[in-house]
């Protein structure tokens, strides 16, 4: 029976194909006793199973591309490890055979016994340990219950759509390797760490849905729109030759923006914007080329941090640096420093906080802990020789963390000088405003900065406090509330009165639809997914700068809400 679900559209475009379900994290496991005579085939069932799930990661594990961070086949090695332990390997078995008890069973008993014992380490890196243990389990009760883990790379050429209650930032950097047409979840929100991946994987993806994991069936047709946030399932010849014909529309549109790759991104009355590109790790780099970008205005190292359980060396966090600086030969790459915290959790270091987004998070996470900031300053450092790079720091919002930051970037430099490693002395250091607190008082940190760059997603979700990965109220997440507009005009303007450079590099600046307005705010550099660029060239070239001034005017100052699609519209010439 058709059906249709709406969510919230994380990433644009149209996409047809059936639905993969994700196994559930955690498989519900029966619990049956067994008689005597049917041990035996138990014990050779569990054994079965172990096997099937090594060869499956040993599997994932060829197939993991060259590209891929060095962390992805070290994470799969030590699963394989986990699997080869007695705990693992023999322990259940003594359970089957002395209990009488089904092998699911017997392996779910193991895994809390040893995760009880896991919980009395105090060493909170070696604690967390206990989520690899649980993860291995968990992957070979899936063989024994029948959903085998491994994810699809396609069904005989049909396009494949990925159906899941939740997926992890973590969880989508494997998804870079993977050819899914579409993804939906049941939660996350539009400016989630996860819905910012899709967009840089340029895929469809509609987030929000609630119950799409338990309402869709596996291998269902299902059409994913993720510019309207909805989706269709099972559905008539006539509906799916509709959304044909939009697919190829939308295929018809964006191959047509790729003309624009080269040209200069200005607006009709000659004032230039300058077009910059947000990527997680150095493989986006190939996407940032295509898109024609004159820099990056983000690069996220913390994704450097994430799928892994140890800390990336100096040495290996130069590299990526390094790559980037050389691959933009001489335009700008701007390194914000760790941004860990909140929904991008590293499997070390520190315990989940109940309020994580206004936890120990970014910059307060890397003035806790110096020796790991050095050590990746020491990285950025070194690498500013190969390029032109920029050192940003995330979530500023006090004098005393730039001030301490600041300090620890002169002693940084002074260590290498000591030792005689070259690095770029005027390197420039910038701010990220995302806090209010910051953005009010932000023609003082532009004085003590060379740039500033706006994060909106933070800076809405802490503006109007509003969880950004949190559906239940994603409703509620809005960039156009009249409060965030003003935060984000007061910042540009106080860049200009101190002389210095102001970007956005937050959601807003990729999203089409608010280019004109974020020009009329005053805005001339944007920060965005490399897929986004053409889209928004393409609104700079059609847009007079006065025009879009007067007319983002009322938008600073509308209460009501029922106008501000109408004043966007205005903005966009849609009357
Ligand atoms: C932002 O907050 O807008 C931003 C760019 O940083 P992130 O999305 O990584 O928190
Ligand atoms: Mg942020």
């Amino acid at each position: 029976m058709s059906f249709t679900l709406h969510g919230i559209g994380a990433s644009s475009g149209i996409a047809i194909g059936r639905a993969h379900l994700a196994s559930p994290s955690r498989v519900e496991v029966a619990h049956y006793s067994l008689p005597e005579n049917k041990i035996d085939s138990e014990l050779k069932r569990f054994d079965d199973a172990v096997e099937q799930t090594r060869t499956e990661l040993r599997t994932v594990r060829s197939q993991i591309p060259a590209s891929a961070p060095a962390e992805l086949p070290a994470f799969l090695d030590m699963h394989l490890l986990i699997l080869d332990d007695n705990m693992i390997d023999e322990e259940p078995k003594r359970l089957i055979r002395e209990q009488r008890c089904n092998a699911e069973w017997a392996l779910t008993q193991q895994m809390e016994a040893l995760v009880a014992r896991f919980e009395e380490i105090e060493d909170p890196y070696l604690r967390s340990r206990q989520e690899d243990v649980v993860q291995v389990v968990q992957r070979v009760i899936k063989v024994l219950v029948g959903h085998p883990g491994q994810l699809p790379a396609g069904t005989d050429g049909e396009e494949c759509v990925l159906v899941s209650h939740e997926l992890t930032p973590a969880d989508m950097i494997q998804f870079k390797s993977t050819r899914f047409a579409a993804f939906i979840t049941d939660l996350g929100g539009a400016t989630s760490h996860t819905a910012i991946m899709a967009r840089s994987l340029g895929i469809p993806s509609v987030m929000a849905l609630h119950q799409a994991r338990s309402l869709i069936k596996d291998h269902e047709w299902i059409i994913v729109d993720g510019r309207e946030g909805v989706v269709i399932v099972d559905p008539d010849e006539k509906i799916l030759e509709e959304y044909r014909h939009r697919q190829a529309a939308w295929i018809k549109a964006t191959e047509k923006l790729k003309k624009l790759k080269t040209s200069r991104a200005k607006t009709l009355d000659g004032t230039n914007v300058e077009l910059f590109a947000n990527i997680e790790l150095p493989q986006d780099m190939p996407a940032v080329l295509e898109s024609g970008a004159q820099g990056i205005g983000l690069f996220r190292s913390e994704f450097l941090f994430l799928n892994r359980d140890d800390l990336p060396t100096e040495d290996e966090q130069f590299e990526a640096y390094k790559i980037v600086a050389e691959t933009m030969e001489g335009k700008p790459v701007t390194v914000r420093t760790l941004d860990l915290g909140a929904d991008k959790q590293a499997p070390w270091g520190h315990t989940v906080a109940d309020n994580p987004a206004l936890g120990l998070r970014a910059i307060r996470l890397c003035l806790a802990e110096p020796r790991l900031f050095e050590t990746q300053l020491r990285a950025i450092l070194r690498a500013s020789v190969f390029g032109k790079v920029r050192i940003l720091i995330p979530m500023l919002g006090n004098f005393g963390e730039l001030r301490a930051t600041l300090q620890l970037i002169a002693a940084t430099k002074e260590n290498l000088r000591a030792e005689g490693i070259r690095f770029d002395e005027r390197i420039p250091v910038g701010g990220m405003i995302e806090v209010p607190a910051a953005a009010l008082l932000a023609e003082q940190f532009a004085k003590q900065l060379d740039f500033l760059s706006i994060g909106t997603n933070d800076l809405i979700q802490y503006t109007l406090a509003i969880d950004r990965a949190d559906d239940a109220v994603a409703h509620l997440y809005d960039p156009l509330h009249p409060a965030v507009l003003s935060l984000i005009q007061h910042t540009i303007r106080s860049g200009q009165k101190a002389g210095k450079p102001v970007s956005v590099c937050g959601e807003m600046a990729g999203d089409s639809q608010l280019t004109r307005l974020l020009l009329g705010l005053g805005l001339r550099h944007f920060s965005m997914q490399p897929a986004s660029i053409l889209a928004v060239k393409h609104q700079i070239l059609g847009s007079m700068i006065d025009e879009v001034t007067d007319l983002a005017i009322p938008l600073l100052k509308n209460t009501d809400a029922e106008k501000t699609t109408s004043l966007l519209n205005k903005l966009n010439g849609k009357t």
